[in-house]
């Protein structure tokens, strides 16, 4: 990958910034000056208030007119690396395309490009076969909509039924992905995420899931996106052996059981799961703690009669911690208490679900940051914001707690925190240290887990007193401790 190895940011383009691409570029180039090589535009595309906050497009080539025009994604990407969604699993039921298909039936040229249960099934689709489809949500894999020629077609919809599942083997779906690889290059895109790509193949037989034809869709698409000198990172949420597999034949993936480990860990004052993940886990990752979507539970969790990085056990405790910590807020966002495509995420700030604890917040984003891969901190994760209850009051959308919409005061009072001014020191550092370019290693010994990082006569190490939940950073230069940083009373010191 030809990105920078520093910080990204994840962000909404229309709930920061007053909503205005060149008011975010503003912000990236003053007051968050230094701090992210990167930023994860999300999807920003026509519309960006559809039913599934922009995951679902009218017109996937088109800038939303109310956050802006290509002109300022293109500005941005000529000093940071944007990253933006590419959903190649579904388009809007609203498209003009899918509105063909309900005005033509199957006698639409775009008939093709959407997937229907017939399509993969045929007409007499045996229970067994639709049993076996791998579905982590509610709502009917299939919705049944009737044309204007009378036909009733079994549309595929994967997430929500304005979320219209598309054929992408087909000529059809070759040709709009090419148009949507096209409009990225044209306007400076560097990172591609490959939204939801694990549903993208659909076969007879199977669990629809990450299928070996999946993989090679997957891996042709990505070859199309080098050939235009852009990267993929493929978002998969998945048992860890799974994703270790996924790793091993993609450019990047997400590195998703961090955050319930790092949690586990704070929680319980025990590193060892974390340890063994980190000792095993994909280098060529991507890690969060906080996304637009929920804390993923799945990817900690154990498969069949396969064990899981926690026990079920484990990640009882772990959902239990989180809603007590949060006052019970999460839990009333969460699963079926609120509107969720995934049921398998629990919704809350990562701030709230550490009960608000700086100390334990800044110690949770310095084992992110040593954590092999490019580190993204999501907006909200920067301000250190609470859950948004108001928010999630008016729209019932449970992943709304953690998508709030930011006004100027709360992002001034915001930065100007002492917890903005640690974030500071933590991204800075990741950001210049030239050891992050070298070689990792982990050790546990006792309560003291330590992350190290190592490039010729440099290193910086993290350690973690998991009882005391205190951290320390010592930067090295030819074995010797020349600086050292303390995480420590809420606060990162030099000492
Ligand atoms: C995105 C979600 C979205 C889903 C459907 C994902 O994995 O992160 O926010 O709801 O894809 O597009």
């Amino acid at each position: 990958m030809s990105l920078k190895n520093q910080v990204q940011l994840i962000t909404y383009v229309d709930r920061l910034s007053n909503g205005d691409l060149r008011q975010l570029h503003q912000l990236l180039d003053e007051e968050f000056d230094g701090l992210f090589g990167g930023v994860h535009l999300l999807p920003f595309f026509n519309p960006i208030d559809g039913e599934d906050a922009g995951f679902d497009p009218i017109d996937h080539t088109e800038v939303d007119k109310r956050v802006g025009s290509w002109d300022d994604v293109a500005n941005i990407g000529k000093k940071y690396d944007v990253m933006a969604d590419l959903i190649v699993n579904h388009i809007s039921a609203q498209s003009p395309v899918f509105q063909d298909v309900l005005e033509k039936g199957s006698d639409s040229e775009y008939f093709e490009l959407i997937m229907t249960k017939e399509k993969v099934f045929g007409k007499n689709a045996s229970q067994a076969d639709i049993n076996k489809i791998y579905r982590p949500r509610p709502t009917p894999c299939f919705t049944p909509m009737v044309c204007q020629t009378g036909e009733t077609i079994n549309v595929w919809t994967t997430f929500t039924d304005n979320q219209i599942d598309i054929d992408v083997t087909g000529k059809h779906g070759q040709i709009y992905l090419n148009s949507i690889l096209d409009t990225f290059e044209q306007n400076n895109i560097k990172f591609i995420r490959l939204d939801a790509a694990g549903y993208a193949i659909k076969k007879a037989g199977t669990n629809c899931f990450m299928l070996d034809e999946t993989f090679d869709f997957i891996n042709a698409l990505s070859a199309q996106a080098n050939e235009r000198d852009m990267s993929c990172l493929v978002e998969i949420h998945s048992y860890y052996k799974t994703q270790i597999e996924i790793a091993k034949r993609c450019e990047a993936v997400y590195d998703f059981a961090l955050p319930p480990l790092v949690l586990h860990t704070l929680f319980n004052n025990d590193a060892h799961a974390l340890y063994n993940w980190l000792s095993i886990a994909p280098r060529n990752c991507v890690t969060v703690l906080d996304t637009h979507d929920g804390i993923g539970i799945v990817d900690v969790g154990p498969e069949g009669d396969k064990p899981g990085l926690l026990t079920p056990e484990q990640i009882d405790t772990l959902v239990e911690t989180i809603h007590s910590n949060s006052n019970g807020q999460s839990r009333l966002a969460t699963g079926a208490a609120a509107s969720n495509v995934d049921l398998y995420q629990v919704n809350c700030t990562y701030f709230d679900a550490l009960n608000g604890n700086e100390q334990d917040y800044l110690l949770a984003r310095a084992i992110q940051f040593f954590a092999p891969g490019i580190p993204q901190v999501y907006y909200s994760g920067v301000l250190g914001l609470k859950n948004d209850m108001t928010l999630l009051a008016n729209t019932q959308v449970g992943r709304d707690i953690n998508r709030p919409y930011i006004d100027d005061t709360t992002l001034r009072m915001a930065l100007e925190s002492d917890f903005f001014a640690s974030m500071q020191v933590l991204i800075t550092l990741r950001n210049s240290h030239p050891a992050f370019n070298g070689k990792f290693s982990i050790s546990l010994l006792d309560s003291n887990l330590s992350m190290n990082w190592c490039l010729a006569n440099e290193a910086i190490e993290f350690v973690l007193n998991v009882e005391k939940h205190t951290g320390l950073i010592n930067m090295i230069e030819a074995g010797e401790i020349s600086q050292s940083i303390e995480i420590k009373d809420n606060k990162i010191k030099y000492i």
